[in-house]
């Protein structure tokens, strides 16, 4: 069994037994050591995006002092679900471990797989509404970071 697998295990137990949340952790690994480890805490703060990819990102990112995660590894417990893995591509990290996937959550109840399919445009009734309103407006903002010179990329 690998170790930091096993890591992510106990810390998903750790935030079960507590009530924090689902059964789900997440370790971030760096040069072979771990950097940050999270429990999913939607529970304990209420938080509908505090599941633990999520969370391990913004302890590993304050603690390295970096957005940039691209030298690190996550280690789930269960395939991220779609938010988690945008959070993912954003922090650059190069390599997922998950051991569930989304079919074997979908069965406890939580049924990313769902939203996998909304936003691939598979499902019919769309729970959500999405308007484009006042483009032009907004467009301003852009044009104005464009034209910032002290703006740092990311
Ligand atoms: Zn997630």
């Amino acid at each position: 069994m690998d170790k930091f697998m096993q890591a992510a295990i106990d810390e998903a137990r750790e935030g079960m037994e507590h009530n924090h949340g689902g059964p789900f952790g997440a370790i971030i690994v760096r040069d072979g050591k771990i950097v940050s480890r999270s429990h999913n805490e939607v529970l304990l703060t209420n938080d509908p995006t505090a599941h633990a990819e999520v969370l391990a990102i913004r302890k590993a990112s304050e603690i390295l002092e970096n957005f940039d995660l691209s030298d690190c590894e996550i280690y789930t417990s269960s395939q991220p679900c779609p938010m988690c893995l945008a959070a993912i591509y954003w922090s650059r990290i190069k390599k997922v471990y998950f051991g569930t996937n989304k079919e074997d959550v979908a069965v406890i109840g939580f049924d990313d797989s769902r939203f996998y399919k909304l936003i691939r445009g598979e499902e019919d009734k769309n729970p959500l509404e999405i308007v484009n309103i006042d483009r032009k407006e907004c467009l301003g903002l852009l044009r104005e970071w464009e034209e910032k010179s002290d703006k740092k990329m990311y």
